[in-house]
């Protein structure tokens, strides 16, 4: 016998339109390109969002087509977020950091009819959309006085977004959707092979919007204003777009200016509680908030995702009185798959027994299934020592890639496969030890680099640490530090020995480190580690400090 209950889809567009409804005035702020601040309601971004959705109603497009976005986090890609998916066509978010290459394989890939670019990226995008081959045009996310002068010949159409808007009033009814239908797209980064297109559902999108948000994790409520650092071309910033307008929540969307002085200042002139982003832009941020002698207060909560949260965040972070709340997660989930959210009683341990849990990836929120397998697909205890493949499933984990039909990231039985490595404990602690293609077995036992790199991280000269897999004649695999040193600070290999000797087993200790100027990092902020090892993974490089005397 069914339910007797209403059978109402989940759409996207309703999420916008309720925070219109009830948080009509509650501000959306965003920062220009001229780092000026754009500010209107939640009303007026449904307007403009329904205005939108009537003129890609009327450019000649069929249902399911994907239209690219090329954009920061600002007001115009927010109104795409909602208008693209409502109007039944697809978002694709395309990274600007991707080389030219990669973006006319993804454009092509996904077969984009349109594509909506801030102006900055005028230039990338006269680079790359004469090879897209289904673009029928490309929009200016800009008012008619802003629009790229001096554009290439042979681009398809341009067009200005203002005008798009302009040319229409907002009597718009959404169309009726099967919540199943395809809203989003995001390619995976493409660190191995060819990057792959994950394609989000409104009824996933909607789901996941809600579980980011329960207590415990992103926790945003109607009287907060939170900051997404963590980028919309990217994931769908973690959610926090659609998470922030189903509570009515006021939204700080910070444009291009990531370094410590932009955020900040946002920060304090929109009074942001609650931050979301890579370890990286926190770090930068606290080192600028601590020389400048200010504090990152009200922000009180900061979600830290996108690589392992490093102790030294957690503490400088404390410091601020703000918490650091780790999560984990990746394209293909939508993303959140884990956060280190502590139960009551563990609430009550010691504080160096709470620091090691929230180093953990944490525990699955309600939805999503985790387990972890050994070489043989078997599936492991979870006694946080045996180190499997993490594998997941769930309403809002991709069930395959798009135009691609490789099934080598799915199991047998319907889970997918990560490509992390990590262990699970009794309470269902998850800890990623490594990326697999990153493991380093020496003498065929198992080294956590992001261990070894968050240990490093806490030595006050170091800004920046790597560990990667060097080659060795006898173990096969040693780890080697690759070390950015804070400006103006020194390191010796026996200091450094030192300070990471008491904290782990002295066969995981690195013989040596290499000191570097930067670190290699990824589209998404991620260290390139396959970069580091072939430029840095010979036993014997020239560049090597030992860390013992002997
Ligand atoms: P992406 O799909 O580009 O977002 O990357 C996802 C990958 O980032 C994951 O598979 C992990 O390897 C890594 N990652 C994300 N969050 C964390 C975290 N909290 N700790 C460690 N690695 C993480």
């Amino acid at each position: 016998m069914l339910g007797l209950m209403m059978d109402a889809p989940l759409r996207i567009p309703d999420i916008l339109e309720h925070a219109a409804k009830y948080y009509p005035k509650t501000e959306i702020v965003s920062r220009n390109e001229d780092s000026t601040l754009h500010r209107y309601g939640y009303a007026d971004a449904a307007r403009r969002a329904r205005q939108l959705a009537k003129a890609l109603s009327r450019m000649g497009l069929e249902r399911g087509d994907r239209i690219a976005t090329l954009a920061w986090n600002n007001h115009r890609h927010f109104e795409l977020y909602y208008a693209v998916p409502g109007a039944g066509l697809v978002c694709h978010t395309v990274n600007p950091r991707l080389f030219p290459e990669q973006l006319v394989f993804i454009l092509n890939d996904a077969q984009d009819r349109y594509l909506f670019s801030d102006v900055a990226f005028a230039r990338l995008v006269a680079g790359v959309a004469p090879y897209a081959k289904s673009l029928r045009g490309i929009v200016f996310n800009c008012d008619r006085d802003h629009m790229p002068k001096d554009l290439p010949d042979g681009l398809p159409p341009v067009l200005c977004y203002e005008d798009l808007i302009d040319a229409e009033d907002d009597d718009f009814e959404w169309p009726v959707l099967d919540e199943r239908t395809a809203s989003g797209m995001c390619y995976t980064s493409g660190t191995t092979g060819n990057p792959k297109g994950v394609l989000y559902s409104h009824r996933s999108t909607v789901l996941h919007a809600m579980a980011v948000n329960q207590p415990g994790l992103f926790g945003i409520a109607p009287d907060e204003t939170v900051l997404p650092v963590v980028p919309m071309f990217h994931v769908n910033a973690w959610c926090v777009p659609y998470a922030a307008a189903l509570v009515g929540a006021r939204l700080v969307l910070p444009g291009p200016r990531l370094d410590g002085p932009g955020l900040l200042e946002v920060i304090h002139g929109e009074k942001v509680t609650i931050g979301a982003g890579v370890p990286t832009i926190w770090l930068n941020l606290v080192n600028y908030a601590d020389q400048a002698g200010q504090s990152v207060a009200p922000m009180n909560r900061v979600v830290v995702g996108g690589a392992a949260c490093p102790q030294t965040l957690i503490e400088r972070l404390a410091a601020h009185k703000a918490l650091a709340v780790h999560a984990w997660g990746m394209t293909e989930t939508s993303p959140l798959g884990a956060v280190s959210v502590l139960s009551a009683e563990q609430q009550y341990l010691p504080e160096a027994e709470k620091m090691k849990l929230m180093l953990k990836q944490g525990r699955a929120p309600f939805g999503i299934e985790m387990r972890i397998a050994g070489p043989d697909g078997k599936e492991l205890p979870w006694d946080g020592v045996a180190r499997g493949d993490l594998e997941v499933r769930g309403p809002w984990i991709a069930s395959g890639y798009f135009n691609n039909t490789d099934r080598s990231q799915f199991t047998g039985d319907g889970w997918f496969k990560t490509g992390d490595i990590s262990t699970i404990d009794a309470d269902g602690f998850m800890n990623i030890v490594d990326r697999s293609k990153d493991v380093i077995k020496s003498g065929g036992e198992w080294i956590s680099s992001i261990e070894l790199e968050n240990l490093a991280m806490g030595h006050p000269s170091v800004l920046e640490a790597a560990v990667i897999a060097r080659a060795d004649s006898r173990w096969s695999e040693r780890p080697r530090y690759i070390i950015v040193l804070r400006e103006g600070k020194m390191l010796t290999g026996p200091e450094l020995r030192a300070f990471i000797a008491p904290h782990v087993a002295t066969w995981w200790i690195p013989e040596d480190m290499i000191i570097v100027t930067e670190l290699p990092h990824g589209a998404t902020g991620k260290v390139l580690k396959v970069d580091l090892r072939a430029r840095y993974g010979a036993e014997n490089h020239p560049d090597a400090i030992r860390l013992s005397d002997q």
